[in-house]
């Protein structure tokens, strides 16, 4: 009986380079956290626009309610000095009224000021906020693209051993493969070792002198006793 020692190790080098790029597709980083991150900054972002938005129509308000206040102010101020009114009482009521008149105006351009005041800070904010979600957006795109030709890379790898993967389980015997197989699913990915040091390669347990010589004979399948995967001699 020719054993299949060296298909079956070669299949198992292909099946660990298999499971080693299956494993990678697991770890690639897709660009979740920055996803959420330029989700955030975005909202940041639309807030930020919606409080300058609020900011300017309150301004235009304000610069409407000065205009016509200072329209009154104009008409009272007219009617003071035009010499038509004589009587004393209604003469002071029109004084009041335009000083009042300057004091709500004077209230109004403080208003109008310190809203500048707002506005510029509210809009430095929205420079900032756009950059931030900018800088994420640009993120996003180069952990995409990094993303996309890591798995094109492991795809090409994989297009490549999978089919030289099956012509080699093609030339070992079908009941060697099933247990081979089968003994791969059930340990990490590795059904056939060889002896490193003594010890069985898979499960590190040392094998023992009764194991080496049936191994020396090489006229039979040997398993390890431990993990029963194939055992093969080491190479030297
Ligand atoms: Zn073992």
């Amino acid at each position: 009986m020719r054993l299949q020692a060296k298909e079956l190790l070669a299949l198992q080098a292909l099946d660990t380079e298999i499971g080693k790029l299956h494993a990678e597709v697991g770890t690639l980083e897709k660009g979740e956290r920055v996803e959420r991150a330029l989700a955030q900054r975005q909202a940041r972002l639309e807030q930020a626009a919606a409080k300058v938005h609020a900011l300017e129509v309150d301004q235009r308000n304000t610069e409407l309610e000065l205009r016509s206040l200072e329209e009154k102010r104009h008409d009272a101020s007219q009617v003071l000095y035009s010499g038509r009114i004589k009587n004393p009482r209604e003469l002071q009521a029109l004084e009041l009224e335009v000083v009042s008149l300057d004091r709500q105006r004077q209230r109004l351009d403080e208003t109008i000021l310190r809203r500048m005041d707002e506005l510029e800070t509210a809009r430095k904010a929205v420079e900032t906020a756009a950059a931030s979600a900018e800088e994420a957006e640009k993120a996003l795109r180069v952990l995409r693209r990094r993303y996309e030709r890591d798995v094109a890379r492991i795809d090409d790898a994989l297009g490549e051993k999978q089919p030289a993967r099956e012509r080699l389980a093609a030339e070992i015997a079908a009941d060697i493969l099933r247990r081979y197989d089968d003994l791969r699913r059930r340990n990490h990915n590795v059904g056939a070792v060889r002896v490193e040091n003594g010890a069985c390669a898979g499960c590190r347990m040392k094998i023992g002198s009764a194991v080496i010589r049936r191994l020396l004979a090489a006229d039979q399948y040997v398993y390890c006793e431990s993990c029963s995967r194939y055992l093969f001699q080491s190479e030297e």
